[in-house]
């Protein structure tokens, strides 16, 4: 069996944090396991942990159209969150719960070597990029980490409650586009 086939199944079988006994799916993470592009949001919500899979709720399909603005999407970006299970009542993954979760995505990302992390929301950049990283006033910069570009923009939730945030979302999109391209990244 293959190393992420490996990792999935123990994944999908983990009792490690409370969180565990109130999912009903465990919800991994999807896109190619080439993708040189990961995005990275906080938890699975209502929709995500009925289906399995992340980013399928309203919040998903603001997030895919986001992408389809710079020409990503799920068939060339791995999408995943920090945590795995569904926190109840869409609740903020406690830290005991990302710590018990973080060595999934940890092991994801070695096997999957991105060159470009995008944090989603607060919850991620934050676990990313330091306790001082304020996605209000941070959002949109870059950080580079041992050779991997970093950075955040809004939790595509937060866009659905504030419109007023759009705009320099799409900012903060344009430059992840004009970053793939400076890279050179394959989509
Ligand atoms: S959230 Fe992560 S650590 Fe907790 S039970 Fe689910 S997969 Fe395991």
């Amino acid at each position: 069996m293959d190393s992420w086939k490996l990792l999935e199944e123990g994944c999908l079988s983990c009792q490690k944090c409370p969180l565990g006994k109130s999912r009903t799916h465990t919800v991994f993470g999807v896109g190619p396991h080439t993708s040189d592009i990961l995005f990275v949001g906080e938890g699975p919500g209502q929709q995500e942990d009925l289906r399995g899979e992340p980013f399928v709720g309203p919040a998903g399909k603001l997030l895919d159209d986001m992408l389809l603005i710079i020409d990503l999407g799920r068939y060339n970006c791995y999408i995943t969150n920090i945590v795995k299970c569904r926190p109840p009542q869409n609740r903020d993954p406690l830290p005991t719960e990302q710590d018990a979760c973080f060595p999934f995505l940890q092991e994801q990302m070695r096997l999957l070597q991105p060159k470009m992390l995008i944090c989603l929301g607060r919850i991620a950049a934050t676990r990313f990029l330091g306790s001082d990283f304020k996605i209000s006033r941070d959002h949109g910069k870059w950080y580079q980490k041992d050779g991997l570009w970093i950075t955040a923009i809004y939790h595509p939730s937060a866009l659905l409650r504030d419109v007023s945030k759009r705009p320099e979302t799409f900012r903060d999109l344009k430059s992840i586009q004009a970053k793939i391209k400076e890279l050179g990244l394959a989509i």
